[in-house]
């Protein structure tokens, strides 16, 4: 995982379904504690959540977050400083917007290296994204563990289901 990815996950995933209801973790300490991962402050992360939501709803194909991100993104600007091996580009934000402008970042170089692999889980009762490195690309969720073995669990209980109904219409 790059540190792009692992930003972006992070960040990405700080709103998890927990006993039927979404969380936000981007309050109060576990809000500080992710701040503190990434080098950033708790004055960050009211930006963190805005930039956050608007991302999720970007990858979940909802197209007109983009205005709402660029709207987050005001006064952050790339500068360039030449250095024997190329450009170095240090980002320029005001203080409070720092982090959730790299995650913004993040999210765009993610998106550019792997196109189409960061997706949402397929889970629709889950918040969770992830970003799909299996060779055939057709990872579907955020943990085999968690939603992957429940899906199948559920899909099969369907599958059972509807194979007695068929049977009783015999
Ligand atoms: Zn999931």
């Amino acid at each position: 995982m790059t540190q792009d990815e692992d930003l972006l996950l992070a960040v990405l995933n700080s709103a998890p379904v927990v006993d039927g209801t979404r969380t936000e973790q981007l309050v109060g300490e576990t809000g500080k504690a992710l701040a503190a991962r990434y080098d950033g402050t708790p004055a960050e992360l009211e930006h963190l959540r805005q930039v956050r939501d608007t991302l999720q709803d970007l990858v979940r194909g909802q197209a007109d977050a983009t205005s709402r991100l660029t709207a987050l993104l005001a006064g952050t600007a790339l500068v360039p400083e030449a250095t024997p091996a190329g450009l170095d580009w240090e980002l320029v934000t005001p203080p409070e917007r720092r982090l959730a402008a790299r995650v913004a970042l993040a999210w765009s170089r993610v998106e550019e290296a792997m196109p189409g692999r960061l997706r949402a889980c397929a889970n629709t009762r889950c918040n969770l994204f992830l970003v799909d490195h299996s060779r055939p690309g057709t990872a579907k969720w955020c943990s085999m563990a968690v939603c992957g073995n429940r899906m199948k669990t559920r899909a099969h209980a369907s599958r059972k289901r509807n194979s007695r109904a068929a049977q009783q219409q015999h």
